[in-house]
């Protein structure tokens, strides 16, 4: 039924001619703005050729070839093409004036308006709304870009690369005029230009060498007192990029400037990296623990990307994967560096299950390197990302880090300052490593089926333990979703092991020793040199070394002794998640296992007794429950109101039991809160899952501390108390929301987390309430964030928007279909919310059916359209 335009990977040919050189100059007017481009064209091949370059939403002015105005007959303007006939054989000047109006431009793509400031976003196709150009990443040009605007109203005028000079126009004493120049080439969507009222926030780095780099960031009047922590984050970047890698940086500025209308988290466009503000302005009255860590880690992502991504980029947008997911691994590794490699490792598993193995499941799923696409902007997933980080994490694994060093370096030399694919990356990386292919210990073509085949793979394990020779026999099996006709396509699953023996006092029979399943079924044997009488115990899969799903033969007791026991922090902590999932996997279908229940709480206890305050934030995780998305796939049939109840009962009866040690344990960790972060940040994670648990044990002197702690000077402690008041229908959880609303309502970024806290609730009329939000005079229909914190936090309202009537499923409908029409990037993300549609009980699934169907049948952007014909395959 759709008549899109579908692109293929196989389709792939280059493009007939090099632009090395562009000068780009804009003239800003009050109602549009005046664009030239100057290109040098160089034809690959030596007979003339019809140059096709895209362009959308432009108005042509003039058009002409070597100072010659072309006329309409030699050349063809589509809607979304400009096709130039016969072009010169050899090397020519191409000159277009076009005009834009980016005052109009509702779609945060291209050029446009954000609170009175103009700024771009060009990836992934954002720059043929600025000019006619290929607009492919393959085309790499080194950049001059002039820009001229009014003084007062746009007072700074940035773009990529260094600035050459700036002056006052001769002819108009209220314009000035601004050059800059990046001599590095790249592709346009790394393109950037930023013009508006903006104060700067500058700092120096010095590099390892000893160069200066100006750091400069640029932010709304007012803003400047929250920029400090995002230039310490950048420092630190830049500092670990050159001890860590040897990759200093190249211009001689870094600018970061915060937009608040932003489709994305941040865009790493050369030398200008543009943000979301939520992800500069903080410090920790105005942002919490997570959200600085978050911050500190896409500085940081956006910084590496000068050079996997900028330097060299992608080929074509299948290859999206090679510069994302290398960067995520890289910025993955800063954070684990700079604080904690178990807990880092922890938290992004867990993000991996709850998301990226959702999408697995479900119409969307798709390979990291997918065959096709329709709107490219669908495929920013987290199977290009966080699958694509854990597949660098592999080699990671497999080479050993210093041949994983050697081979990423080989790979930079290499291909700076050009445009290459995942196969480019794997081959030269394993050629850096081993210095011949030939070398490498296991079969490249095998690894290389993480990049083509979708869907999360399963592995088998089968332990039986010979106790008169003392061996531990294991088999192994792997399974991928893909492999539908059973042809047996195989991967390499590199298994990271220990074997603990269960004697008290007894040595481990393994320690961390690496196992390659490389076949579709191996057998591993693990000896015991002491006789030992009972099996010992597996722990697999430590630091979750293969984005897999397993099944075991494990027992309930190896479990508890591994949550009691085991030395890394994944495999611990993944222990009790699997007890977890069982609880209320029994819960949910009747079918309570109270002995293991108790035998669960009282290895919590012990948990609490023995980690008490030494580690803080690890003993937080240990008491975190699986997160929502994570049970709902543990179910063929879902039954997404039962899931919340059940597991919400789960974490009642967590409070209730264990309330006496929470208490105990909440007096110690208290003089530690106070600290600065990262200091104390332990300590909060604590006590906000202290408070959750006591708050459901109806706790009223928790009650009260909560509300009050809304006023704290943290903004961790005060979301805490929130979260923690959250599930209540209690006078306390309005009087918090309302406190929290008053002291934050001049401030728009902490305010979305208001908006999301309200909107998620779990209040009955949900809808009338979120209603509300959307008229609210604080709401800002053109700030994604305030969308996503809407409209998505209501579907985190599970009773409401999954309630039976199918009223929740045909608000969101409504809604979706409003935003489509202001910003198809953000409508097209939420739409996914429908997505598992397909796997709910009867009615839930009827009701969301008809309200995919109504989102289908209305007048939709073909970013969403391709989304919702995914979701109704
Ligand atoms: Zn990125």
């Amino acid at each position: 039924m759709s008549n899109q335009h579908t692109t293929k990977l196989s389709d792939y040919t280059s493009y007939p001619f090099l632009i090395p050189k562009i000068y780009l100059d804009f003239d800003i007017r009050s109602d549009l703005v005046e664009v030239e481009s100057l290109m040098i064209i160089k034809p690959k091949l030596k007979e003339s050729a019809s140059l096709i370059l895209k362009g959308n939403q432009i108005k042509l002015i003039a058009i002409s070839i070597n100072g010659n105005e072309l006329n309409s007959k030699e050349y063809r303007l589509s809607s979304n093409e400009l096709v130039i006939y016969n072009t010169p054989i050899s090397e020519f000047d191409l000159q277009i004036i076009a005009q834009i109006d980016p005052f109009r431009n509702t779609s945060l793509e291209g050029l446009y308006l954000s609170a009175g400031m103009l700024t771009t976003q060009c990836e992934a196709e954002g720059f043929r709304s600025i000019c006619f150009h290929p607009d492919r990443p393959d085309i790499l040009s080194k950049y001059t870009v002039r820009i001229e605007a009014d003084k007062d109203l746009y007072p700074v005028l940035l773009s990529n690369g260094n600035k050459k000079n700036s002056s006052n126009l001769r002819n108009n004493k209220h314009r000035h005029e601004i050059l800059w120049d990046d001599p590095f080439p790249k592709p346009s969507y790394l393109f950037a230009l930023v013009a508006g009222k903006l104060k700067i926030v500058s700092d120096k780095y010095f590099t390892n060498t000893g160069r200066l780099i100006d750091v400069k960031i640029y932010v709304e009047s007012g803003d400047e007192k929250y920029t400090h922590h995002a230039i310490k984050s950048l420092k630190k970047a830049m500092k670990w990029d050159e001890d860590v890698y040897g990759l200093e940086y190249d211009l001689d500025e870094y600018k970061i400037v915060a937009v608040r209308h932003f489709n994305m988290g941040a865009m790493e466009n050369k030398g200008l990296n543009i943000f979301n503000s939520k992800l500069v302005l903080a410090d920790s009255e105005t942002a919490t623990d997570d959200e600085l860590e978050r911050i500190e880690s896409v500085i940081a992502h956006e910084y590496f990307h000068n050079w996997t991504g900028n330097r060299i980029t992608c080929r074509d947008w299948f290859q999206l994967s090679l510069k994302e997911g290398l960067t995520v691994f890289r910025d993955q590794s800063f954070t684990a560096d700079l604080h904690s490699y178990g807990i880092k490792r922890i938290e992004d598993v867990s993000f991996l299950r709850n998301f990226q193995f959702a999408e697995d499941k479900g119409p969307t799923s798709h390979a990291v390197k997918p065959k096709e696409y329709i709107a490219i902007d669908n495929f920013y997933t987290t199977t290009i990302y966080e699958k694509g980080a854990e597949l660098i994490r592999m080699l990671d694994l497999l080479l050993g880090k210093e041949k994983f060093m050697r081979g990423i370096n080989f790979y930079i030399k290499n291909f700076d300052g050009s445009a290459a694919t995942t196969e480019d990356f794997i081959e030269s990386l394993i050629k850096g490593a081993y210095l011949d292919e030939q070398n490498c210990p296991f079969d490249i073509t095998k690894f290389l089926n993480w990049y083509y085949e979708p869907g999360t793979p399963k592995v088998y394990i089968n332990q039986q333990w010979d106790s008169k020779k003392s061996i531990l026999n294991v088999s192994f099996e792997q399974k991928l979703p893909s492999d539908k006709n059973n042809e047996n396509i195989e991967m390499i699953i590199p298994i990271l092991y220990s074997c603990y023996s269960r004697r008290e006092g007894g040595e481990p029979l393994a320690e961390n020793e690496l196992f390659i399943l490389d076949s579709n079924k191996k057998n591993l044997q693990i000896r015991s040199l002491t006789p030992e009488k009972d099996s010992p115990v597996l722990s697999i899969f430590r630091r979750f070394s293969s984005p897999v799903q397993w099944e075991s033969n494990l027992s309930i007791d190896d479990y508890l002794f591994l949550a009691l026991n085991d030395n890394d922090y994944f495999s611990r902590w993944d222990s009790g998640q699997v007890l977890m999932r069982e609880i209320i996997k029994n819960r949910i279908k009747e079918k309570c296992n109270y002995s293991l229940e108790n035998r669960f709480i009282n290895a919590l206890k012990e948990i609490i007794k023995s980690l008490e305050i030494n580690d803080s934030l690890f003993l937080s995780t240990l008491l975190t429950i699986p997160g929502f998305a994570e049970l709902e796939s543990l179910f063929e049939i879902v039954d997404p109101t039962n899931i919340y109840k059940q597991s919400l009962n789960f974490q009642v009866l967590i409070g209730n039991e264990i309330q006496q040690e929470l208490r105990v344990l909440s007096q110690n960790i208290l003089v530690n809160v106070d600290k600065q972060w990262p200091m104390g940040k332990g300590e909060r994670k604590l006590l906000g899952t202290i408070w959750a648990y006591l708050a459901l044990a109806e706790d009223g002197n928790i009650k009260r501390t909560c509300v009050e702690a809304v006023n704290s000077s943290s903004m961790t402690i005060a979301r805490a108390a929130l979260a923690a008041l959250k599930p209540l229908d209690s006078p306390e959880t309005v009087e918090a929301s309302n406190l929290f609303y008053d002291l934050w309502k001049e401030n728009p970024v902490v305010l979305d987390s208001w908006f999301s806290y309200e909107a998620s609730r779990p209040h009955s009329n949900g809808i009338n309430v979120v209603e509300k939000l959307l008229a609210h005079s604080k709401f800002d229909w053109k700030a994604p964030n305030a969308i996503r914190a809407v409209i998505g936090g209501f579907s985190k309202n599970i009773e409401s928007f999954h309630s039976l009537d199918g009223q929740g499923y045909l608000f969101m409908a409504e809604k979706i279909i409003e935003v489509d029409k202001i910003n198809p990037i953000t409508a097209s993300r939420i739409v996914k919310i429908f997505s598992k549609w397909k796997t709910y009980i009867e009615k839930n699934k009827e009701e969301m059916y008809k309200s995919i169907l109504k989102i289908n049948q209305a007048n939709i952007s073909s970013n969403t359209r391709e989304v919702v014909e995914l979701i109704l395959k």
